[in-house]
């Protein structure tokens, strides 16, 4: 017998959670674990792919890249292999051993944060190698690297605590992974089981597949083909697998171009939002190619940022094969065709939700962050972004949105500006008195209530044309109202503005009388440089120190009575007068949500309660 060392290693904690995790999960779809094997295999292939290009001394460079898969009923064995990178005894020990990869981290995390079953969740994240346990109970796998200085090397595991590595005579170079499956799960040993699986998942991977030294995928770049001649299913199989992607794809926009660039692309909107649930900005989804050679998974500077939810290809055969990705971000090339598909992929957000409002609705929904961040950040296609937005207004009914284009095609004759106010929830912006002069005159008002709404606005600051106006700010013009009643005289008005401007003094910029106010006596109005009360909250929670003086413009209601008893007051008891000046400023910000201290509010109010007793 020939000296074999074995040495012993105990997983990290975490994987050994994970371990746990998998093999103890009631997840129905365990069959996931042969993509995720074909994936890394076609991984490591593709990796050797792009060290050829550099490297000279590559262990058995003849060797095909393919990847064989062998079933043995009788011995309850299921054999994956492939030629690409390998592992050393150190990568071994690193990559099966402890915890690096991030969507497994992830995943842990997630698992922990939500308390409910991991086994959902291994359908939308994935856990990679450690998969195979969900099937085998002992899981061998066979390495030997790329390099030349590596050894044949065998890791083997009942997926517990620990694992072995020793020498494996006769290994070639890549990864040869043997399972001995579970008892009940020996169906994975059948032939024509796992030719099934491979067809439904595998199809499009990289590389030719044999099972049992038969080919069985067809190697094709779905993107490449004629959409007449694809049907739903592959694109939805072509969108799970090269995406790595675990939800259905909610949109896809296939499309070839030959001037001015070559571009043959198929991208897909996903229907879950990663970023939602947790885990923070994803990377670029959209994997750039030349002729079918993949360049950059993920490349940096294609496409814009707010567009890192989109997944699928962009190939060019214009692209040059050598382009690092250093000089990539500074290609003109590369930048025009990140322009074309950009522009491509909203008009296909546009079409889609005229088509269907409803499902663009409950996408937009989960997505519209990314639609948001856009308009604040990518000038270029701002306005053609804004046509994706949608909120409630005072037209819809509540619960159902529309789009600046549907506000533009009906707003009134010469009506050049589109009218919003920005509050937490469509019941608070209601019942602001902001409204009432928009409601009796028919003009409609946009409602944005989400809290990086007002922020993106302002960014966008008109839509075809028209100037976005925030019903909040002083300087907005309304015409005469015919229903309007009788009013204080030009000259009592007046004298009425002087004398609560010099009542109420540092705390108003200013005091007019306007046509704004059906059924309130006063506004509060923030200057047209103001903080609405949205920022003011945001400002605070980020600094403790944030102090602002408020400063309201106020303008009244010459025809509500209250304005008009007040006028005589001023005259005739100027010491109550003074009272009811105080309370309506402090009125006016509650209704503004601006006042931040409500004592002396309190006791004056008690004092004016006990006048009206008498
Ligand atoms: P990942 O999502 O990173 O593939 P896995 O848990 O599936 O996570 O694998 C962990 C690591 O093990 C991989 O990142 C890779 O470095 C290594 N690995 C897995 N399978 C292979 C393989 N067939 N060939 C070479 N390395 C592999």
């Amino acid at each position: 017998m020939s000296e074999t060392t074995i040495e012993k290693h105990t997983f990290q904690a975490e994987i050994q959670q994970l371990l746990d995790l998998v093999v103890h999960s009631l997840y129905t779809d365990k069959e996931i674990f042969l993509r995720e094997l074909i994936s890394n295999a076609s991984d490591s292939m593709e990796k050797l792919r792009h060290i050829e290009a550099t490297e000279k001394n590559i262990h058995e460079p003849t060797v095909p890249l393919e990847v064989h898969i062998t079933t043995d009923a009788e011995a309850k064995t299921l054999t994956i292999a492939d030629s690409g990178i390998g592992m050393t005894r150190e990568e071994l020990v690193k990559n099966l051993g402890t915890i690096a990869h991030s969507g497994t981290k992830a995943f842990l995390k997630s698992v922990k944060d939500s308390g409910s079953s991991p086994g959902n969740m291994i359908g939308q994240f994935g856990v990679g190698f450690y998969s195979a346990f969900m099937v085998a109970d002992e899981v061998k796998v066979h390495a030997r690297s790329w390099r030349e200085e590596g050894e044949a090397l065998v890791w083997t595991s009942d997926g517990k605590t620990s694992y072995e590595i020793e020498d494996s005579p006769g290994q070639t170079r890549g990864v040869k992974i043997v399972m001995h499956l579970k008892e009940e799960l020996s169906e994975y040993s059948e032939e024509i089981r796992i030719k099934h699986l491979i067809e439904r998942y595998s199809n499009f991977v990289g590389f030719p597949i044999f099972l049992n030294g038969t080919r069985v995928n067809e190697v094709e770049a779905l993107w490449l083909k004629n959409k007449s001649e694809i049907s739903e299913d592959e694109y939805k199989a072509f969108y799970q697998f090269t995406c790595k992607a675990f939800d259905e794809p909610a949109y896809r926009l296939h499309f070839s171009a030959d001037a001015p660039i070559a571009i043959n692309s198929l991208v897909f909107a996903p229907s879950e939002n990663p970023e939602r649930m947790g885990f923070g900005k994803v990377e670029c989804g959209v994997s750039l190619y030349s002729k079918k050679v993949l360049i950059d998974p993920e490349p940096k500077g294609l496409l814009p940022d707010w567009m890192r939810f989109m997944k699928g290809v962009v190939d060019s055969a214009d692209l040059p094969l050598n382009i690092s990705r250093e000089t990539m971000q500074d290609s003109a090339l590369v930048r025009k065709l990140g322009a074309v598909i950009s522009k491509r992929v909203i008009k296909m957000f546009e079409k889609e939700a005229e088509a269907d409002p409803e499902k663009y609705r409950g996408f937009y929904k989960k997505f519209d962050r990314f639609f948001k961040e856009g308009i604040a950040t990518d000038y270029p296609n701002r306005d053609a972004l804004a046509k994706l937005l949608r909120f409630e207004s005072s037209l819809t009914e509540p619960g159902a949105v529309c789009g600046f284009s549907d506000y533009v095609s009906r707003v009134k004759d010469g009506q050049d500006s589109i009218y919003y106010l920005v509050g937490g929830s469509r019941e608070q912006v209601e019942s602001s008195p902001y409204i009432e002069a928009f409601k009796a005159r028919g003009l409609e008002v946009v409602y944005f209530t989400d809290a990086v709404d007002e922020y993106v606005v302002e960014s966008l600051g008109e839509f075809e044309g028209k100037k976005l106006v925030s019903i909040r700010h002083g300087g907005v013009e309304l015409e005469e109202n015919a229903a309007e009643g009788e009013s204080l005289s030009d000259e009592q008005t007046t004298a009425l503005c002087e004398f609560l401007k010099s009542e109420l003094g540092d705390r108003v910029t200013s005091v007019a009388s306007g046509r704004r106010l059906v059924d309130s006596p006063i506004i509060a109005l923030v200057p047209t440089d103001g903080m609405s009360p949205q920022m003011r909250q945001m400002m605070k929670a980020m600094d403790e120190n944030f102090k602002d003086e408020i400063k309201v413009e106020l303008e009244i209601n010459p025809r509500h009575p209250l304005v008009k008893k007040l006028s005589e007051a001023k005259d005739n008891n100027p010491e109550l007068a003074k009272l009811v000046a105080l309370q309506l400023l402090d009125n006016s910000l509650i209704a503004a949500g601006l006042l931040e201290d409500a004592r002396d509010t309190v006791k004056r109010m008690n004092t004016l309660m006990e006048k009206a007793m008498g």
